[in-house]
């Protein structure tokens, strides 16, 4: 196979609040900024590197730069009560112990663990709990290796971002491939394994080979695809280019390939300008060329992308590519949701906007969707029924497979966030699926 790499090597190098200060030597950080990146990074975790800041970054444009907004932490992040407090104390010098007790609060209003993850997505067999695995729909499992559980780089908005600041222990995450195997065999409506994390490509070529080569050898169940989601060709494209075990990572594609799996690379891009990097191209286009499929897949956020033209120029990146745009997903009910959130209405504004001026090439992306508890849902539309303006809400999947691709409808609110927030049309009491999500939670 032949190898692009139209880019010179890069040596990885991490920024987190420890070396901070190095940053602000060779890029104008005022102190204000630099001091609000301290406060907030004792709450909400904070990892940069060295290709963000030097080729993703404007720094001309500080502090309003997307992707600036996408891995510095900003001081609307946290309440200003809660911001002022961690900042008297940090401006005290107070000890690492006095600021956790007040950083833990302020993590504990932040709803850590959103979408029942914890409580109803781990699979049980034999009456053992599988940590490590998810199975919230019936054709997908996730697979989350320890060795997988952090990222090149963080988003602010990240959704799994208490993992990263130590708030949730790392149990629910798996060493064992083994477990994986067994459940697979005995399930066999399972097809897909996507393996995610944190970031799976983050892991060493070798020990991700020690997950995936007993997928591509023993073919467990009925599995036909392996699935990685990543944002790793965002964060750090040199994985698959120049690092001292890229052409192992690219073998172990080809092996995928070679075993007539399907290898589907999910991959996390939030702005266009992740997409226009000499390295990123290479990078996407070592990996296509070894049979693998990117999808691409963001959540819409304040700051970062709340803008029809951003979605529609990355969209349309994506498909220059050879890769297919998948999700554009609503802010989930975690972390700083009050500064990065985007309202319902809006969201499918800038969805529609967005979807309108692209090719039909560009229009498999579904959205604006949120993974909520019962499922994926989708804003299909607003509506004016019977008089009353509605929501038109689709399940594209749900915790129970009868859900999906039904449509069912929600009062209009203008500000509403997420389902949770939305009260059924036409006068009902309770959506469709409530009574019998309730018999699941119970284990039912
Ligand atoms: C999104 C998601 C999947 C995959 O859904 P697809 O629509 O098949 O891409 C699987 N499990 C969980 C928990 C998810 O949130
Ligand atoms: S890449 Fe994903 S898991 Fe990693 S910080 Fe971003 S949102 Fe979180």
């Amino acid at each position: 196979m032949k190898i692009s790499r139209s880019c010179n090597p890069k040596q990885y190098k991490a920024y987190t609040n420890r070396n901070i200060q190095e940053i602000s030597q060779f890029k104008s950080l005022s102190e204000d900024v630099l001091s609000a990146i301290r406060v907030v990074s004792r709450v909400l975790p904070f990892r940069a590197n060295n290709y963000v800041i030097d080729e993703l970054i404007d720094w001309n444009n500080i502090p309003d730069d997307p992707i600036f907004q996408l891995v510095f932490p900003q001081p609307g992040m946290l309440e200003p009560a809660d911001f002022e407090a961690v900042r008297q104390q940090v401006d005290q010098k107070a000890s690492d112990h006095v600021i956790g007790q007040v950083v833990t609060g302020i993590q504990d209003k932040m709803n850590p663990h959103p979408a029942g993850q914890m409580q109803m997505n781990v699979p049980v067999q034999k009456g053992k709990p599988l940590s490590g695995m998810q199975h919230k729909y019936n054709e997908t499992v996730l697979f989350f290796p320890t060795q997988g559980q952090t990222c090149h780089a963080y988003c602010t908005y990240c959704f799994r971002w208490a993992q990263f600041v130590g708030h949730e222990d790392l149990k629910f995450a798996s060493k064992n491939v083994d477990e994986l195997m067994r459940y697979l065999d005995s399930h066999p409506q399972v097809t897909d394994v996507l393996i995610t994390g944190g970031d799976p490509l983050i892991m060493s070529s070798k020990i991700l080979r020690r997950f995936v080569e007993p997928l591509i050898q023993n073919k467990p169940g009925n599995i036909r695809t392996i699935r990685f989601g990543t944002k790793v060709p965002a964060y750090w494209p040199y994985r698959f280019l120049t690092d001292r075990d890229s052409d192992d990572l690219i073998r172990l594609f080809d092996e995928v390939i070679d075993s007539d799996l399907h290898l589907a690379i999910m991959a996390h891009f939030s702005h266009y300008r992740e997409l226009q990097t000499d390295a990123v191209a290479s990078a996407m286009k070592r990996i296509t060329e070894t049979g693998a499929m990117i999808r691409c897949q963001a959540p819409l956020i304040r700051h970062i992308n709340d803008d029809p033209h951003v979605w529609a120029t990355m969209w349309n990146y994506q498909v220059n590519y050879g890769a297919t745009p998948y999700y554009m997903f609503v802010e989930r009910d975690t972390g700083p949701k009050n500064y990065f959130s985007v309202p319902l209405a809006e969201a499918y504004d800038i969805f529609t906007n967005a979807y309108s001026r692209v090719s039909g090439l560009c229009r498999t992306v579904r959205g604006p969707s949120m993974s909520a508890t019962p499922g994926k849902i989708q804003v299909e539309g607003i509506s004016e029924i019977a008089g009353e303006k509605v929501f038109v809400l689709k399940f594209i999947q749900g915790r129970d497979p009868s859900w999906v691709n039904k449509i069912f409808y929600a009062h209009y609110d203008e500000k509403a966030r997420w389902i949770t927030e939305l009260k059924p049309a036409f006068g009902e009491s309770s959506f469709f699926y409530e009574d019998r999500l309730n018999e699941i939670r119970k284990g039912k």
